[in-house]
């Protein structure tokens, strides 16, 4: 079974854990070997002090490679922080932005690849090659894509860039609307199509509807290959609310109402074929596509497991290839 996931960072990484889990149970009882191949945002990708960081691949890369730091979600287990201390006794600006030492040598290694000429699909898998996470991990794209948002406050009416906003501000300046600077021009990374025409299946992760999975979907051509599949997303919104992080501000700018129905509804039925929310919004009925309610916390591992082997079946049920 080929199955190809659209991952952004924390919700993205701990599904993907869970249907590693599911696959290789399902696994010990057919004869064949599943593959999975993780398409990972790259919107949030931001430059610091001369480094390229990618949040969402690397939250992927560290969480299936038993490096992240669990409580957190994000960034590296037994983390220190010497040279972000030593960077703020120089002045050194921004520093809203948290970068361990552990994970500043991620960032070293990608930046000196990428200078180098290496596109950022091959320093993905040279960084693959130490963490070894059982999936194929591919950025959406190899250019140049960043999410910046257009806010208006005190300072008047600017485009800063995703982080600032969501880290710096903690999405509490209202967004105006989110621009995908680049996307217009931007090209599938090699071998993303192609994964996707060969999947028997799509899965979209309890991922940011709009900064994750909305950026993926905005690099030109993935959107239809994705719609040409069958495809079974997880809610990342249960009861009204996001689980964690500040969804709702990022649907509210694009004028979705926060609900696990109005995101099936964004998404829309030409793209997604089936729909998993939690218990609490079993009543979620959505024209076109295939409800199915069962508990979508991520609450521990065999839940979680549990959440990937449901998308898995009911992709497979409504037509995905097993
Ligand atoms: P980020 O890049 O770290 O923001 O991660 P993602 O793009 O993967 O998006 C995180 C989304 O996952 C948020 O909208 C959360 O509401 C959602 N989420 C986090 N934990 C859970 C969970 O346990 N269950 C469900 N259903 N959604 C979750
Ligand atoms: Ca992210």
């Amino acid at each position: 079974m080929r199955i190809v996931v659209l991952a952004g960072g924390i919700g993205g990484a701990r599904f993907l854990r869970g249907l590693k889990d599911a696959l290789h149970n399902r696994a010990d009882q057919a004869d064949s070997q599943p593959e999975i191949t993780v398409i990972g945002n790259t919107g949030d990708d931001i430059t610091l002090f001369g480094l390229r960081v990618c949040p969402d691949l690397d939250t992927v890369m560290y969480t299936l490679g038993g490096g992240i730091n669990e409580e957190q979600g994000w960034g590296r287990a037994d983390e220190t922080f010497t040279v972000r201390e030593e960077l703020i006794a120089y002045g050194m600006q921004p520093q809203w932005f948290g970068l361990g030492d552990r994970d500043v040598a991620t960032h070293i290694v990608r930046s000196q690849m990428l200078a180098a000429g290496y596109p950022l699909s091959a320093v993905t898998e040279a960084l693959c090659d130490r963490w070894r996470p059982g999936v194929r991990l591919l950025p959406m794209t190899d250019d140049q894509v960043e999410t910046h948002v257009l806010v208006e406050d005190g300072s008047g009416r600017r485009a800063i860039h995703f982080q600032e906003w969501w880290v710096r501000y903690r999405a509490q300046t209202p967004a105006q609307a989110f621009v995908s600077v680049g996307a217009d021009s931007a090209e599938p990374a090699p071998g993303v199509l192609a994964a996707v025409e060969e999947a028997d299946l799509v899965l979209l992760p309890p991922s940011n509807p709009v900064v994750s999975v909305g950026s993926i979907l905005g690099v030109p051509g993935i959107r239809e290959a994705v719609a040409a599949k069958t495809v079974v997303g997880v809610s990342p919104i249960i009861g009204g609310a996001p689980v964690r992080g500040m969804a709702d501000a990022c649907l509210s700018a694009i004028g979705v109402e926060t609900s696990a129905r109005a995101v099936a509804e964004h998404y829309g039925p030409e793209l997604l074929d089936g729909w998993l929310v939690d218990d609490t919004d079993a009543d979620a009925a959505v024209d076109g596509v295939t409800v199915r309610a069962m508990p979508l916390y991520m609450s521990d591992p065999e839940r979680t497991e549990a959440i990937a082997r449901a998308a898995v079946d009911l992709a497979v049920e409504l037509g995905g290839r097993s």
